[in-house]
């Protein structure tokens, strides 16, 4: 681990970027802190008639560029410095992309796997109604993140609703089809990593390339399936229980059949290569591409030294510790960073978002174009500013342009009053 927070990393990263961009400090500390924290402490009753208080947040760092937006995830690790750090990181994920949202997050302390079905619906209906003055269509977009997804997302949107008196989709995004929910939300983020991988490729002139996927969640699983698709072999894959190796490709729809990604341990299972209880196989392996897809934090300064990659694009928020993050540089390894890599999600986001708004539904070709202008464009454009400021990092380029378009924004708005 960092010896740092990711709070405290997120922090002097912008600290940095603001005095290379020369910004004023009154924007810098502006930026700092969150506009809006939120305690609440959540009353679930449980199957067994007792009653458990889980402890939530729901952070909304700045609204200057549009309605903050971002997921709500449930851990036992979910801290309230966590939480601030990673609506940070939305704020500039949507400002890289270019789409017209701020940046929040929400978290839950509790472990769903030790919960019933019924036990998380209630967690998530009162968690709903006890920031249901916060969050709104226009004000705060929820959306899905770790150990969260379309059926929490569909409960969301039925409590606000009903708290409403009438049915408000827009409320959040990541929703079942039947409700509301895009096209190619499920895998968007996935899927956006893999672009980024395939335009960074591009660049470095690399061919016949392999990948490892550190982490086979919701995010990991699909930036697999499709770097298999695009023709890069998966060779390692990991969950937080441990890993599968096989230097001759694994079977990424096999391990998705098999349930590897909505079930961590049944990575033990898998048929093929090189099963080991390590999970941090992938991070070492003789791949081209390394993709970290699990939890922040996860390359250290220790781990960075053994990565043999020549290119990572950060699938997790807050992967790199920015002590490993120098070593790489020094190794010369392209990194694209989470702010960019991992923004498909919230770009598909902002597409059902639309689509309830207008009360449309669009093909999934109509989404998977739209997805795929947007990442290559940002992808581009960041690569472009990279290349007129010398000795800056893919990750220093993603901060500066987010930066200075939400200063920007703050600045034409002024202070009121
Ligand atoms: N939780 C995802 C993220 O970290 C998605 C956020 C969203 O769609 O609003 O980017």
């Amino acid at each position: 681990m960092s010896s740092k927070s990711l709070l405290e990393n997120v922090i002097q990263q912008l600290e940095l970027v603001g005095e290379s961009l020369k910004l004023d400090r009154n924007i810098i500390e502006f930026l700092k802190h969150p506009k809006r924290t939120v305690e609440v402490s959540v009353p679930v009753k449980r199957d067994d008639g007792s009653i458990s208080i889980f402890k939530g947040y729901r952070v909304q760092h700045t609204d200057a560029r549009g309605p903050y937006k971002g997921g709500i995830r449930y851990h036992p690790d979910v801290t309230l410095d966590e939480i601030k750090a990673l609506a940070m990181l939305m704020t500039w994920k949507c400002a890289v992309v270019d789409i017209p949202y701020g940046g929040a997050k929400g978290g839950v302390i509790c472990d769903p796997y030790k919960m019933s079905t019924n036990e998380v619906e209630r967690l998530t209906r009162r968690y709903t109604a006890m920031v249901s003055d916060i969050i709104g269509p226009f004000r705060d977009v929820p959306a899905p993140d770790i150990n969260t997804g379309a059926r929490e997302m569909a409960w969301i949107m039925d409590t606000y609703s009903q708290l409403h008196g009438y049915l408000i989709p827009e409320v959040v995004t990541g929703k079942p089809l039947t409700v509301g929910g895009s096209e190619g939300r499920l895998d968007a983020t996935g899927k956006g990593i893999a672009i980024c991988a395939k335009e960074a490729l591009k660049v470095l002139g690399l061919e016949k390339t392999s990948v490892a996927i550190h982490g086979f969640g919701k995010v990991g699983s699909y930036a697999a399936y499709w770097m298999n698709k695009f023709g890069v072999k998966v060779i390692a894959i990991s969950t937080h229980l441990g890993s599968a190796y096989d230097s001759g490709g694994i079977n990424v729809e096999l391990a998705m059949e098999m349930g590897v990604n909505s079930d961590a341990r049944r990575i033990m299972n898998y048929p093929k290569g090189q099963v080991s209880k390590d999970p941090d196989v992938p991070l070492y392996v003789d791949a081209d591409v390394l993709i970290p897809a699990s939890m922040e934090n996860v390359i250290t300064s220790k781990k960075a030294e053994r990565i043999k990659a020549k290119l990572i694009v950060e699938g997790a928020n807050g992967p790199t510790t920015p002590e490993a993050d120098k070593i790489l540089e020094e190794k010369k390894i392209f990194v694209v960073p989470d702010i960019l890599a991992n923004a498909g999600g919230v770009t598909v986001s902002y597409l059902e978002w639309l689509q309830n708004l207008h009360r449309e539904h669009w093909s999934l070709n109509e989404v998977s174009n739209k997805l795929e202008e947007r990442m290559v464009t940002s992808f581009k454009d960041i690569y472009r500013f990279l290349l007129k400021n010398k000795n800056i990092s893919m990750r220093e380029a993603a901060m500066m342009v987010a930066v200075k378009r939400v200063a920007s924004a703050l600045k034409d708005l002024g202070v009121w009053p």
